[in-house]
Order: structure tokens, then C-alpha cells, then sequence
């Protein structure tokens, strides 16, 4: 039977665009469905605007710290319709340039809500069209629990398009999401509070980097609050939220924040009309070649909730690429010591095992830690303390795990990803000749392990 298409890929997102270019740069015949925005979560609601937003909440600190450095300033002022009027026309930037790339590499765009007919068919906008292989990439939603009075919350997708910066906002979840954003708005300056409903926040990172960015952010201002939870929001008279916590007690805010999580987007996607299935968590379930129950039909990236990060859907994309089309070059995505950086201020940084997770899985371990004031603080009142971890197999000397809590993690942590990916020793490390004066260097120097 002959199909339009070789592949077509519903979701221009992360995952789909790298699929979408790399199958059509091996020749294949491609065309990609997007319903919303070129570039999906990261580019328009994600990574990228997120990280924009870090770097305007940082400038609060560096005009604290500036006056350590001998310059006067002007009281600072931070207008906030400015940063979103400039971070919008970036991504409408970042919009044209998914365009052009996708247009120039022979891939056919088509802008609409795409629905399965069945495992070979495809409908948008009332065209049906078949392709050999079908790509679902169609990422995840947030996910806001329903208490009474959700409706006066909002999620990640509202946060970037706020249209003033509330004085006063909870931020609700312990997650990636809730961290950076309880930073960018403490930032900003305005008052704020995070609540988890947990022991700890961050499950799942290492302990001594949880307990650490808990202090840290306590110190910046943030008034985070652990075993805490909401129950209902109400709106008062005067727009303010008047927010009842689970014990009883109120918080007023302008803006309730809810970054509890995201459920994969298969909204009206028609896989009732396929057979594709879903696992037990909800998300589309796919064997280790991201192939689903229907065998002309993949899936890749949030929407199959393996790790919901981007560099991860686009090494999905690729391999589901060269698998189709470029059978000779396809390996598998190796899911050992992915790296990650949470732009918390300061950042976590972050690779390989935690010492629980090593612990638990039968390794007897050595650890190292060294904790200190950064450089650039040392001239002020600043009490800010870095954190650096590594955690050693000590039977054959190998680095399991890699953690940092401080300025530029997320930046100094994907160096050692590639360390720790070759297997380095600890020894690899201390034979390793330090940047002076950094604090990266502090990974190099460490030669005593705590004592548990
Ligand atoms: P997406 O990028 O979500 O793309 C899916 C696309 O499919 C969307 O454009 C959507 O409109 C489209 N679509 C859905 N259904 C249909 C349909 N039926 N028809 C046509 N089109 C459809 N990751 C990092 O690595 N680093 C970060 O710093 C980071 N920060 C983040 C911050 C936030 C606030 C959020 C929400 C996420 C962040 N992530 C980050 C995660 C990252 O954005 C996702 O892991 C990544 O975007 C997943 O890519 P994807 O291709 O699976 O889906
Ligand atoms: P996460 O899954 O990371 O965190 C969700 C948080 O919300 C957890 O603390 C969870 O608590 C809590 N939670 C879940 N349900 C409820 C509820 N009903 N009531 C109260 N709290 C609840 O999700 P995020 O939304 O923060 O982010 C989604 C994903 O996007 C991340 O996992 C990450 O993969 C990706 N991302 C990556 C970033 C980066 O690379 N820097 C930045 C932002 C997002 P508990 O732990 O107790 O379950």
C-alpha cells in the first residue's frame, strides 16, 4: 500500500521537531502536526522562557552584591510588563526559527489539531492523510488538583503571561517547577510562599541537596513551608485569594501557583480509534524502540513520561529517526547518569546516583562534601553556602554521583557528566588539575570523606 507520508509526526515540540528534520534529512517523506505553538513546552512555555525569567530575578542579588565592589547604584526598579514584552518577542524569534528549520529541511507543516483514525491514518483540519509510520510527540499538561476554588489558581501555562508581578504569591508543589518559580518570584521581589505537603521538597534528588537549597531559600526570603497544603481558595472583595491551608490556618495572596506535576496530552488525539495502549500511569506505553502496541505507530517524550526533559525527548526523537531511516546509525538512549540542573536560585546541578539511591542499591560507599561561602560573596554580609557532593564506590573507586548546590550548577555539572559517563574514578578526579580560582575546582580537591 503507498502511504502520503513515510512518518508523520504529531507534535512539533522538543521530540517531534528533531525526529521530523533528522527522518527527512535520511530522505524519509515527513510531515509534522503542531495545534498550538512551533518549539512546544520548552520553547514557549517551558525551558527557555523559564530560564529567562532566572536570569531577571539574579539582577536583585547583583545589585545587592555591587555595592561590595565599590559601585553606587540607583535604587533598583523592576518593571515586569518588560521582561514578558521581551522574553514574548523572543520566543516569537525562537517560533520563526522551528519554522525555518523544519520548512528547510524538506519536512511539510501542517498548523492544526491532529487526531488518529487509525494505526496508519491521520485527521487535521477535515484532510485525512496516511503515513507509513505515525510519531505521537504531543508532550504533557499541567496538572492543578481539584479543591474548591481552583479556578483562581493558575499553572505553568498562565505564569509566563502574567500581566503585573503579584505582590504577594504562594507557589504550591515541591517539584523542578515550584522551586525555580518560588526563586524567580522571590526574585522579583515579590513576597513569597512555597508550600509542600511532604516531609522534604524534591523527592527523589539527594538528601544533603534538599536539606541544603532548604536553607538556602529560607535565607533568600522564600517562606517555604513543608507538610503544608491547600484545601480551597476563595476570592475576596478586594481580588485578593484568600487561600484556608489543610490545618486550619489562611494565607492571602494575589496569584495561587500550582506546579503539582503534568499529565501526558492525549487530548482528542483518537487513540480509541488505534491500538495503541497506555501504561499503568496513564501515558502511552512503547517498548525500548519507543514503538507502541500498534506497530506503525512510536511515541516519544513527555507523553511517554520516562524523564520529562527535553534534552531527553530530543535523544528519543533522534533515535527514532535513525531507526526508521537510518538503520546502520541507531543505537538506543542510554538513561544512565542523565544530567540535570534545577535553576532554583542558586541552582541545584546534578548526575548519576544520589547517596540514598546508591545506598539502596548495595554499594558501599565514600562521600565527600565540602560546603563554603562563594568567592564573589566574600566581600559582603552574603551568607550564601555552596555545596558540593561526590558520592564513590569505595570497593572500585568509581564516581556514582555528582551533586551541587550554588551559583552556575546547572553549568559546571554538564562538564562532569561526561566524567562520570566515562566511568571516572575518584582517583581520575584527584589526578585532575584544578581551574583557579573557581568553585568548580572544589570537585577536584576533595580528599576526605565524611564520616557517616
Ligand atoms: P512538547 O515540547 O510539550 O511538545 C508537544 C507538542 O505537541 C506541543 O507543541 C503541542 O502543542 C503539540 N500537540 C499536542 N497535541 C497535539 C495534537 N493532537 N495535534 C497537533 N499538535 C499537538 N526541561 C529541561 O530539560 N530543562 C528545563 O529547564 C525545563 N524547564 C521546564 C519548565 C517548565 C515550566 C516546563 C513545563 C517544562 C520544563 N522542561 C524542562 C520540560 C520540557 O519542556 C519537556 O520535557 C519537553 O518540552 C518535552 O518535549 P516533548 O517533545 O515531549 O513535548
Ligand atoms: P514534578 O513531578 O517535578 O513535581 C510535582 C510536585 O508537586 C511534587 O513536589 C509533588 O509532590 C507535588 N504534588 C503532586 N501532586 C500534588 C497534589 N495533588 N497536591 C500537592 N502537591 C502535589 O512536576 P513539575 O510540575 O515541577 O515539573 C514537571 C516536569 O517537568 C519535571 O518533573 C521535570 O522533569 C520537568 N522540568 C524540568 C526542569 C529542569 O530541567 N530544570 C524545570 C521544570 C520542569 P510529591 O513529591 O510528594 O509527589
Amino acid at each position: 500500500m503507498s502511504y502520503d507520508f513515510d512518518l508523520f509526526v504529531i507534535g512539533a515540540g522538543s521530540g517531534g521537531v528533531r525526529a521530523a528534520r533528522f527522518a527527512a534529512g535520511y530522505g524519509a517523506r515527513v510531515a509534522v502536526a503542531e495545534s498550538r505553538y512551533l518549539g512546544g513546552t520548552c520553547v514557549n512555555v517551558g525551558c527557555v522562557p523559564k530560564k529567562l525569567l532566572v536570569y531577571g530575578a539574579h539582577f536583585s542579588e547583583e545589585f545587592e552584591q555591587a555595592g561590595n565592589f565599590g559601585w553606587t547604584l540607583e535604587p533598583a526598579k523592576f518593571d515586569w510588563p518588560t521582561l514578558i514584552r521581551n522574553k514574548n518577542r523572543e520566543i516569537t524569534r525562537l517560533n520563526g526559527i522551528y519554522r525555518n528549520l523544519l520548512i528547510n529541511s524538506g519536512v511539510t507543516l501542517l498548523e492544526g489539531h491532529a487526531k488518529m483514525l487509525d494505526d496508519h491514518t491521520v485527521e487535521i483540519d477535515g484532510t485525512r492523510i496516511t503515513a507509513a509510520n505515525i510519531l505521537i510527540a504531543t508532550g504533557g499538561w499541567p496538572v492543578i488538583p481539584d479543591i474548591p476554588g481552583r479556578e483562581h489558581a493558575i499553572g505553568s501555562n498562565e505564569v509566563f503571561f502574567l500581566e503585573q508581578l503579584p505582590k504577594r504569591v504562594i507557589v504550591v508543589g515541591g517539584g523542578y517547577i515550584a522551586v525555580e518559580f518560588a526563586s524567580i518570584f522571590n526574585g522579583l521581589g515579590a513576597q513569597t510562599t512555597q508550600l509542600y505537603r511532604s516531609e522534604l521538597f524534591l523527592r527523589g534528588f539527594d538528601g544533603a541537596v534538599r536539606e541544603h537549597l532548604k536553607d538556602e531559600l529560607l535565607k533568600s526570603g522564600i517562606d517555604l513551608r513543608f507538610n503544608s497544603d491547600i484545601s480551597r481558595i476563595d476570592k475576596q472583595a478586594d481580588g485578593s485569594l484568600l487561600a484556608t491551608l489543610k490545618d486550619g490556618s489562611t494565607l492571602v495572596a494575589d496569584c495561587v501557583f500550582y506546579a503539582t506535576g503534568r499529565r501526558p496530552m492525549l487530548d482528542n488525539l483518537g487513540l480509541e480509534n488505534t491500538s495503541v495502549t497506555l501504561d499503568s500511569r496513564g501515558h502511552i506505553k512503547v517498548d525500548e524502540h519507543y514503538r507502541t502496541e500498534a506497530k506503525s505507530v512510536f511515541a516519544i517524550g513527555d507523553v511517554i513520561g520516562r524523564v520529562q526533559l527535553t534534552p531527553v525527548a530530543l535523544a528519543e526523537g533522534m533515535a527514532v529517526a535513525r531507526q526508521l531511516f537510518k538503520a546502520d546509525e541507531y543505537r538506543g538512549v542510554d538513561y544512565q547518569m542523565i544530567p540535570t540542573a534545577v535553576f532554583s536560585l542558586p541552582n541545584i546541578g546534578t548526575v548519576g546516583m544520589s547517596e540514598e539511591q546508591a545506598r539502596e542499591a548495595g554499594h558501599t560507599l565514600k562521600v565527600y562534601e565540602s560546603r563554603f561561602r562563594p568567592m564573589k560573596l566574600t566581600l559582603g554580609e552574603s551568607q550564601e553556602r555552596t555545596l558540593m557532593k561526590l558520592v564513590v564506590d569505595a570497593e572500585t573507586d568509581r564516581v556514582l554521583g555528582c551533586h551541587m548546590v550554588g551559583p552556575d550548577a546547572g553549568e559546571i555539572i554538564q562538564g562532569l557528566a561526561v566524567a562520570i559517563k566515562a566511568g571516572a574514578t575518584k582517583a581520575i578526579f584527584d589526578d585532575t588539575i584544578g581551574v583557579h580560582p573557581t568553585a568548580a575546582e572544589e570537585f577536584v580537591t576533595m580528599r576526605t570523606p565524611v564520616d557517616r
